[in-house]
């Protein structure tokens, strides 16, 4: 019996210790904007974060919640990074994934950050966006859902890609 005690006290300690991966997840992923939340994987699997509407509402600005959960768009030349020319790396606003690099960033002209490909192509999802009757395909960032932007083949080389990204939907971290 004495012995029993004993685990049972050592199995409390160890559990209390050792937080489930969820809450290790959670935590880490509470951390957010202007800086980097690298991703987390479980089972070879990027770990999504899913908030209902009032907590980004609560989480982003008015503009950020309408571009990143509503896929609105700023108007061109009117966020803060389309000229930008800094070393560093761009991070989704909602959620702090590492999404473009400066290294691929190109002046497009648009008025909008323009990058020839993300930082993975795992960290971005694409999907057919046949609003406005255009076909275009849409960019989220793949761990929170947010909308980036749209992506086009026009691009320059070595891709030929041109991700059309709003200021709004990204956070600048220097280098
Ligand atoms: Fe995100």
């Amino acid at each position: 019996m004495k012995y029993l005690s004993i685990l049972l006290v050592l199995l409390a300690c160890n559990a209390v210790e050792k937080p489930s991966p969820e809450n290790t997840v959670g935590a880490s992923l509470s951390v957010l904007a202007d800086t980097i939340v690298p991703p987390q994987y479980i089972n070879g699997k990027l770990v999504k974060i899913s908030k209902t509407d009032t907590e980004w509402k609560k989480q982003l600005t008015e503009m950020e919640y309408y571009v990143l959960r509503q896929e609105g768009t700023e108007r061109a030349f009117t966020g803060d990074l389309w000229n930008n020319h800094e070393k560093g790396v761009y991070v989704c606003a909602a959620c702090g994934l590492p999404l473009f690099s400066s290294d691929t960033k190109f002046d497009s002209g648009t008025g909008w950050p323009s990058f020839y490909q993300p930082i993975k192509p795992e960290y971005v999802a694409g999907y057919d966006d046949n609003s406005f009757g255009m076909t275009r395909t849409e960019v989220e960032c793949a761990r929170c859902g947010g909308h980036q932007g749209h992506v086009f083949d026009d691009g320059p080389k070595p891709t030929g890609l041109r991700y059309c990204i709003n200021s709004v939907s990204l956070d600048f971290v220097k280098q």
